[in-house]
């Protein structure tokens, strides 16, 4: 039985009021909150362990270094990572992503083809936009359906020996979809393209097995998986690491520098230059045990009661559409009623308490699928409950009738 009040215990944040109404936070898809475990961490961090890492010989420049790297053997277990130097701090997918995107503006050749999803967040979008127009690469985009599934008959026919890399998130922040990135992870690399999974909306439903998967790059951000903001994870298989150059020069990442001529330190320092988020990385470390301490099957499948409950109760609300209606979802619920824009939904949400998201959920391409302007996005957490779920269901209604 999963003990939602317990685990609720775990964050502060949800004691507190919103004009004057229990906050009722469905925002988990903009970022999750922190439960006390990890802010415990950091406040330990800064109370006991502060120092800068890797070339202390000091105390606490060591104990703060082993720390961090404590943490990204975490990391490394949570993913099945093989080696430890295939798992690169960052600060965050956005980071991540153009990390790789800048590296392979040497790889590629005018006319070689990149394919990416319908369902992309800008982060995953723009920087392959942006080394298209350095190198003459050209985008492709796999489509979907109105359900928000790609279709996968149209992604075997853009394949090709042209294409070089495919690009796709695990779970749409926008619709909840799960999209089969095995699938697409074996067709991509029968024709020899890599391939860079999205992570960051699957990170607090799903553990993927990165090994298993064999995927070329999978990334995360450490603040959807009740970790702090900016920082995140790169994963990446050591081949590509070692053949890709380095996104920033500067401290850290250097084996030698002279004035003549600068040799790269060796994985994973080569990509990570300068000072890092090393509170941020160790308190991400400690939000991924605080998460699999619960464990990942009793949060998914939780998550799936309160999507199935929440889905069926919004759906008894007339005018009322959900945009993302995949067979295979996580607990993200974007939807409108007709007539009423998003934003006046949201607002009045939000004096009753209720914290969800409006808009296009950096995901414009999606909203243009649906000729929408927006959505109202509700997304919901292992901490939410059934009376959350009632207590949003009832605020839409009130929405609804003050606005039509
Ligand atoms: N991709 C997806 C699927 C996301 O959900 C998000 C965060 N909403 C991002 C990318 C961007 O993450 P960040 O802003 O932490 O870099």
């Amino acid at each position: 039985m999963f003990n939602v009040s317990k685990i609720r215990a775990d964050f502060p944040i949800l004691n507190r009021e919103v004009n004057g109404k229990p906050l009722v936070y469905l925002d988990n898809a903009a970022t999750s909150q922190t439960p006390k475990q990890v802010i415990d961490v950091i406040v330990d961090y800064y109370q006991r362990l502060n120092a800068n890492i890797h070339r202390g010989v000091h105390t606490l420049s060591q104990e703060a270094t082993d720390a961090y790297e404590q943490a990204r053997l975490k990391i490394q277990a949570h993913f099945n990572i093989a080696k430890s130097h295939e798992v690169i701090f960052t600060s965050g997918t956005t980071h991540s992503i153009n990390l790789v995107a800048n590296g392979f503006t040497s790889l590629l050749n005018k006319g070689d083809e990149l394919l990416v999803s319908a369902m992309e967040h800008h982060s995953n979008i723009v920087p392959w936009q942006m080394l298209c127009e350095r190198t003459g690469a050209v985008l492709k985009v796999i489509p979907m359906n109105e359900n928000g599934e790609l279709l996968m008959a149209k992604f075997d026919g853009l394949l090709s020996h042209k294409t070089k890399l495919v690009f796709c998130n695990h779970v749409s922040n926008a619709l909840g979809t799960i999209n089969p990135i095995q699938e697409i992870i074996q067709k991509a690399h029968a024709v020899g393209a890599a391939v860079l999974i999205d992570g960051a909306q699957a990170s607090p439903h799903i553990k993927a097995d990165v090994q298993e998967l064999d995927v070329d790059f999978y990334i995360i951000s450490a603040h959807k998986v009740c970790g702090p903001t900016g920082v995140g994870m790169l994963y990446g298989k050591e081949s590509w690491l070692k053949k890709l150059p380095p996104y920033q020069g500067g401290g850290e990442m250097i084996a030698e520098v002279t004035f003549e001529e600068t040799t790269y330190a060796d994985l994973p320092h080569k990509f990570e230059a300068g000072t890092p988020n090393i509170c941020g990385g160790i308190a991400f470390g400690a939000a991924l045990d605080y998460m699999n301490a619960i464990g990942f099957d009793a949060i998914a499948s939780y998550e799936n009661e309160l999507l199935d409950y929440a889905t069926q109760e919004l759906l008894k609300i007339q005018g009322l559409k959900i945009y993302g209606t995949a067979a295979n979802k996580t607990s993200v619920i974007s939807f409108n009623i007709q007539g009423i824009h998003p934003y006046d939904i949201g607002t009045i949400l939000d004096k009753l308490g209720i914290a969800v998201r409006t808009g296009h959920h950096c995901a414009q391409p999606i909203m243009d699928f649906y000729k929408i302007p927006g959505t109202v996005r509700a997304s919901f957490s292992f901490y939410n409950t059934k009376e959350e779920v009632d207590v949003l269901v009832e605020g839409v209604n009130r929405a609804k009738a003050m606005l039509l």
